[in-house]
């Protein structure tokens, strides 16, 4: 016999003796205040009734509670909290089940972590993200993961915000059983039937030690976890207090633990990073909303992908797709050339394939997705084509004038140019409307970032599908206007060339890549341009000896391909400052009459990092970036920006306008009219606004 009763959000259905508590609060039953009242009275009424012998939580919908609300972050926190609820639920005297599909993350396996018995589904996923926001799992998630999966674990999935998938949850014991995805809720009653059937122990996880014996007898076993991940940590405030919130977990009485975990909580919140990073959140959720872009358009089918040029760039693009299941053709010039592209990208998926990174059959069902040519024929039928030659205005324009009377018409081209003009590209073929950019960044199957560059000729039916088709890659594409080096480069471009001016004024190329990775970025400009090659745009012919990078590439010092470029690699492509780089850097000081001086940390960080907001400043006014946080999204996932400052324009309001745009007169009145203040930034001092909530849309 079935009886049910409902409020508003969590409804709860009576299968005999065991009730099932749904909740149903689009669009991922986020663990808000309506949603954690509901059930604190309705779990409240169950304990106080002796014909229910188990409840189950469940939720309806895409998944099971997705987390906190966000909305609330930052605010009071209002009773019933996820802790009360936690130890409402704990405490039950009959056992409560959390039946889980979807996403059980953050507040949500909280929530699953104080049941006394889990069941996921097979492609449900858990995992404390709080990290992620700044933050810590604040209602017991660092006292009981520890308690259930052990410290290790632990430790990497309360400090990299990790979600794991359900086959490794119960290979950990954080689900005691798996459903079919389709029978969840009857796969719940039955193991809730012989939970009650078998008089089975409420398993309380506050109550158990026993996976934290390991850490009690070797406590160093932090410190191991600290070492092993500083660099991933540099910068961070959020993980090293997360470390200590699970040692309290070792140390502490669970009680005494949880009272730790509230005032690390306390700690973390009070410190900038958490805005910051929850801003970024926000700003990667926004660059869906393009002003003039249909939301409801029927989606456009890709099902072959054509790739020009298969080097650095056109490998790595190539393999976004083949991971994806799409079929991937790859043009090149010569069989050599092909063979090398084709292997390149065949070592990395099974060097991914021997770290355990994907499977074998993964690694070569990708590979079986690749095939080369030397024929353009080949790549008739493709929808889209992707060009990533040599950064040379008359090759791309020769190449897609032949792709435009190879590839078949509805098809998309595409350029991967780092600074051309996408409309001269387009301007040598009968269909400019259908010619976009698509600017990946190096390694491209790895960087999360893609600029779509959008011409004035593009309609919504090719930039829709495009952005569409860069999520499905798993990629963040940020649409863009077309102008000099579109958005990242153009603004990134102002370090280098500071960078580049500094090396003529006394600094090493290793001086100032010491200051910006200290800033937080993972390269600075020389290590960039090594990895990159020091040679794109150039060329021997045209190459006079007149700069260093010149003379640096006329002595095949192109980068890290070459072995060596402003520093010598070794065969592992460690970096060290190279006595070389330093004497033809002084040579060229000597030949100039230019006397070397000191250049200290601040200013090196002045005509570095200022140029480039103000560039930014620029690019918001000339509307080539849709709005300030899409700016912020490209340079934190473009060219690791510190994401735990939010990004740029939010760092730069962090500073203060009035004192980036004091540094600024005051470099223009140093190196002239190039560090002229933008307008945008000098209006924003006025009117004391702030940059990175400016939008264009
Ligand atoms: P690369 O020199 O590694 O590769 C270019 C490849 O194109 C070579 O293998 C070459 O044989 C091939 N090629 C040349 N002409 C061709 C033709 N007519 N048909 C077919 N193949 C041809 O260069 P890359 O670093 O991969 O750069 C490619 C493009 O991507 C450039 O426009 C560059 O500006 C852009 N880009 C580079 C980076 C980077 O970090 N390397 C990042 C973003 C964008």
């Amino acid at each position: 016999m079935t009886q049910s009763a409902s409020n508003e959000l969590v409804s709860l259905i009576l299968h005999g003796d065991i009730a099932v508590l749904s909740t149903d609060s689009p669009p991922v039953n986020a663990l808000s205040l309506a949603v954690r009242q509901q059930l604190y009275t309705q779990l409240q009424q169950l304990m106080a009734d002796n014909s229910v012998h188990a409840v189950i939580l469940i939720c309806e919908g895409r998944t099971f509670f997705a987390g906190a609300d966000i909305k609330e972050l930052g605010a009071p926190p209002v009773s019933p909290k996820i802790s009360e609820l936690n130890a409402l639920i704990e405490d039950s005297p009959k056992p409560v089940i959390a039946a889980i599909h979807g996403n059980a993350l953050g507040g949500g396996l909280e929530l699953a972590l104080s049941c006394h018995y889990r069941i996921a589904t097979q492609s449900a996923r858990c995992g404390l993200t709080e990290v992620t926001l700044g933050i810590l799992p604040g209602a017991g998630g660092t006292q009981r993961l520890p308690r259930v999966v052990g410290v290790a674990k632990a430790l990497d999935m309360i400090c990299f915000g990790k979600r794991i998938g359900a086959q490794e949850c119960q290979a950990n014991g954080l689900v005691d059983a798996i459903a079919a995805d389709d029978s969840l809720l009857d796969a719940a009653l039955d193991f809730a039937r012989t939970l009650v059937a078998e008089d089975r122990p409420l398993l309380r996880v506050r109550e158990r030690r026993d996976h934290l014996r390991e850490a009690e007898e070797n406590p160093a076993v932090f410190q191991q976890f600290r070492t092993a991940n500083a660099k991933k940590f540099k910068g961070l405030v959020a993980p090293e207090i997360n470390i200590q919130a699970v040692e309290a977990a070792v140390s502490l009485p669970f009680d005494e633990g949880l009272k730790k975990e509230k005032e690390l909580y306390t700690q973390l919140v009070a410190g900038p990073q958490p805005a910051a990073l929850q801003y970024a959140f926000f700003a990667e959720r926004q660059i869906d909303k393009i002003p003039g872009l249909p939301t409801d358009m029927a989606p456009k089918e890709f099902s072959k992908i054509g790739v020009v040029g298969a080097g650095t760039m056109g490998g790595g693009i190539a393999m976004n797709f083949a991971s994806i299941g799409l079929p991937v053709t790859l043009l090149e010039t010569s069989q050599e050339a092909l063979d090398r592209g084709l292997g390149v990208i065949r070592r990395h998926y099974e060097s991914s394939a021997s770290k355990g990174r994907i499977s074998d059959a993964q690694a070569q069902a990708a590979i079986g997705h690749l095939r080369g040519t030397l024929d353009i024929a080949d790549l008739a039928e493709c929808d889209l084509v992707i060009e990533a030659v040599f950064e040379n205005m008359a090759v791309k324009k020769d190449i897609f004038a032949r792709l435009d009377k190879t590839v078949k018409a509805g098809a998309i081209l595409a350029t991967n140019t780092s600074f051309l003009d996408v409309e001269e590209i387009a301007s040598a073929t009968r269909r400019p409307d259908a010619v976009v950019g698509m600017h990946f960044f190096s390694p491209a199957n790895i960087m999360k970032l893609v600029e779509v560059v959008r011409t004035p000729q593009n309609s919504p039916q090719v930039i829709a599908p495009l952005l569409a088709l860069g999520k499905r890659i798993g990629k963040i594409p940020v649409l863009v206007g077309n102008g000099y080096g579109f958005v990242g480069n153009r603004i990134i471009n102002q370090r280098k060339l500071q960078g580049q001016a500094l090396l003529l004024e006394g600094a090493m190329p290793w001086d100032v890549d010491r200051v910006l990775t200290d800033f937080g970025f993972p390269m600075g400009p020389f290590a960039m341009s090594d990895m990159a090659g020091l040679d794109i745009g150039w060329s021997v012919e045209q190459s006079r000896g007149e700069t260093i990078r010149d003379i640096l590439c006329e002595q095949d010092r192109r980068g890290q391909k070459t072995g060596a470029g402003y520093y010598d690699y070794d065969a592992n492509r460690r970096a060290t400052p190279s006595p070389l780089t330093e004497k033809i850097i002084g040579d060229f000081l000597a030949e100039k009459n230019i006397k070397p001086r000191q250049i200290g940390t601040e200013e090196i960080i002045e005509r570095c990092i200022y140029p480039m907001i103000n560039e930014a400043c620029k690019v918001l006014e000339e509307g080539v970036a849709i709005r300030a946080s899409d700016i912020d999204v490209i340079m934190v996932n473009g060219y690791g920006f510190p994401r735990y400052c939010g990004g740029l324009m939010y760092f730069a309001d962090q500073v203060g306008l009035s004192k980036v745009l004091a540094i600024m007169q005051k470099l223009e009145s140093e190196l002239g009219e190039t560090m002229k203040p933008a307008a945008l930034l000098e209006k924003l001092v006025s009117e004391g606004g702030k940059l990175h909530k400016i939008t264009n849309g």
